[in-house]
C-alpha cells in the first residue's frame, strides 16, 4: 500500500481521501481554510449545490450516501418565471425517480470530513496553504497560517483537488508540454436568499428548481431544508444592464422589481443581500496532462472547472474520484500508469462537459422562455416513450446515468441527426402518398 497526500478538502478532496483509505492506503489531508466544523465564515450562509446521479454514486462508495441524501430537497422539475409572474412547469426526467437533489455545500463538506476522519483514519490539517510543489521530488511548500511559517511536506503520491486555482496545476504550467486554456465568462453571479415564510415553510414549491429566465441574464433558486431559498443571479459584469450599471440602493430595487417581479416581495433582505455578498466571476479551464510520473495527479476543478449551468461540476469530480479509485486498483503498485490512464479516460469526459454547460447557459437563461424549446423538449419524451432504448434526451443521460459524458454527448447528436432525418422520411412519405392517392382520383 501508498502513501497519498492530498491537496484540498473542499467536495472532491476528502471524498477521494476516503477512497485512497478504504483502498488500505496511508492518506493525509491538507486544507488552507480552518476546519468548517469548528470555524466556518460560511455557515450562516446556505450555498446549495444540484446533486444528482453520478455524484451520488460516488458517495454510496465510501458508505456515505445514506448520511448525504437524508439532508438533500428533492427537485423533480423547472418551474420557470416569466416576467408577467406566471410560471411553467417541466420535469427534467423520463421516470418518477429522475430528480436532482439540493444539497448545502457546507452540509456535504462536513459529511465527508467526519467520515474521512472518524470512519477512515485520515489525518487532516487545516489552515495550510500549499504554496508551491517541486513537481520533481513531490515536495509541498507549505504555509501555516496561523504563524506564517512555511515548511517542507514531503510527498509519495500527491493528488491536487484544490479548486479552479490550483497550486499544483499552476506550477505544472510551467512544464515545457503543458497545455492549458481558461476562458472567463463575461457574466458573473450573486448569491442572493428567499428566507423562509413565517410559518418556517418554502414560499416557492421546494421540488422544482425556479428560474427567471430573461434573455441575456437569469436568475435561479434552489430550496433549502430549513424553508428558504439560495438564489443566485447570473448576470453581465458590464454594459448598460449590469453588475457595474448598479449606482446604488434604489437601482438594485428598481431592477429587481422590474424584471423579477415575483420574487421582490419574498426577498425582504434583498437590496442588503446584494450589497454584501460578492461578484464571483465564472470560467472555464482545460489543461493536458492531469499527472506528472507518479507523483501528482490533478482531480475535480483543478484538472476542469466547468460553469455551473448543467449542474455537474461537482458531480463530475466525484465521478473522478470513483475513476481514479479504479484506475488505482487495476494499475496496483504501479501508480503512475494509474495516473496517466485516468487522465486518458476522464479528459474527453470533461472536455465535452465543459461544452454541454456552455451551451446550456443559454438554454437555462433563454430558451426554457420559448414554445419551440419546451415542444423540442416534449417531442424528446415522445421518442423516449416510443423508443425508450434508443432515444434518451441528452438531460438524462447526463444527469440520470453513468455513461460517460462524452459518450452522452456524442449520442445524443446521433439521436438528433436520426431523429430528424426519420421526421423529414415521414412527411416525405406522407406527402409523396397524398400525391400519389390524389393522382389516381
Ligand atoms: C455558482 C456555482 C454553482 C455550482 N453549482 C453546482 C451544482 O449545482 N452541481 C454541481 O455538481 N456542481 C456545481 N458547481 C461546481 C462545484 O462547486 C465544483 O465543481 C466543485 O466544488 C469542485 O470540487 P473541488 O473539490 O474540485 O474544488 P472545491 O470544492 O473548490 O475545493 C477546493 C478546496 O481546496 C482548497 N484549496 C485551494 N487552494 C489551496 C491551496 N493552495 N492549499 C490548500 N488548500 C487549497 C480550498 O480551500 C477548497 O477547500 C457550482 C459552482 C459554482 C461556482
Amino acid at each position: 500500500m501508498a502513501r497519498f497526500t492530498v491537496i484540498g478538502a473542499g467536495l472532491s478532496g476528502p471524498l477521494m481521501a476516503c477512497y485512497l483509505a478504504k483502498a488500505g492506503h496511508d492518506v493525509e489531508l491538507w486544507e488552507k481554510r480552518p476546519d468548517p466544523r469548528v470555524d466556518s465564515a460560511d455557515a450562516g450562509r446556505s450555498i446549495n449545490l444540484a446533486l444528482s446521479m453520478r455524484g451520488i454514486r460516488a458517495l454510496e462508495d465510501v458508505g456515505a450516501g445514506e448520511a448525504v441524501m437524508a439532508t438533500v430537497t428533492p427537485m423533480r422539475g423547472r418551474m420557470m418565471h416569466a416576467i408577467d409572474g406566471s410560471t411553467t412547469y417541466q420535469a427534467y426526467g423520463t421516470e418518477a425517480e429522475h430528480v436532482i437533489n439540493s444539497v448545502s455545500r457546507l452540509g456535504l463538506n462536513m459529511t465527508l470530513l467526519d467520515l474521512a476522519e472518524k470512519k477512515y483514519g485520515v489525518t487532516v490539517h487545516f489552515d495550510r496553504t500549499c504554496e508551491d510543489v517541486d513537481l520533481e521530488t513531490g515536495a509541498l511548500t507549505m504555509r501555516n497560517n496561523a504563524t506564517g511559517a512555511l515548511e517542507t511536506v514531503a510527498t509519495e503520491h500527491a493528488i491536487a483537488c484544490d479548486g479552479v486555482n490550483s497550486a499544483v496545476r499552476r506550477r505544472m504550467q510551467s512544464m515545457p508540454r503543458f497545455d492549458y486554456d481558461q476562458v472567463v465568462l463575461d457574466h458573473g453571479y450573486k448569491e442572493l436568499c428567499i428566507p423562509a415564510g413565517a410559518d418556517g415553510t418554502h414560499q416557492l414549491r421546494p421540488d422544482c428548481l425556479h428560474i427567471w429566465p430573461r434573455g441575456n441574464f437569469m436568475m435561479i433558486a434552489l430550496g433549502n431544508l430549513d424553508g428558504s431559498f439560495t438564489c443566485t443571479l447570473f448576470w453581465p459584469f458590464d454594459g448598460p444592464h449590469s453588475f457595474s450599471a448598479m449606482n446604488d440602493d434604489k437601482d438594485v430595487e428598481a431592477f429587481f422589481k422590474k424584471m423579477f417581479p415575483d420574487a421582490v416581495p419574498l426577498m425582504p433582505d434583498l437590496v442588503k443581500d446584494y450589497r454584501e455578498n460578492p461578484t464571483s466571476v465564472l470560467m472555464t479551464i482545460r489543461c493536458k496532462p492531469w499527472h506528472v510520473g507518479d507523483r501528482f495527479a490533478l482531480v475535480g476543478d483543478a484538472a476542469h472547472a466547468v460553469v455551473p449551468f448543467y449542474g455537474q461540476g461537482m458531480n463530475c469530480s466525484f465521478e473522478d474520484c470513483r475513476i481514479l479509485a479504479e484506475m488505482l486498483e487495476k494499475h496496483g503498485d504501479d501508480i503512475g500508469a494509474a495516473f496517466e490512464a485516468y487522465g486518458k479516460a476522464r479528459k474527453p469526459d470533461a472536455d465535452a462537459l465543459r461544452d454541454l454547460a456552455l451551451d446550456n447557459f443559454i438554454e437555462m437563461r433563454d430558451l426554457v422562455a420559448s414554445r419551440w424549446f419546451l415542444f423540442k423538449k416534449a417531442l424528446g419524451k415522445l421518442a423516449h416513450k416510443l423508443m425508450p432504448k434508443t432515444f434518451i434526451p441528452l438531460y438524462s443521460l447526463v444527469t440520470f446515468s453513468h455513461v460517460p459524458y462524452a459518450e452522452a454527448k456524442a449520442r445524443s447528436e446521433r439521436q438528433v441527426r436520426n431523429t430528424t432525418v426519420g421526421v423529414w422520411a415521414f412527411v416525405i412519405a406522407l406527402v409523396g402518398g397524398l400525391l400519389l392517392w390524389a393522382a389516381r382520383r
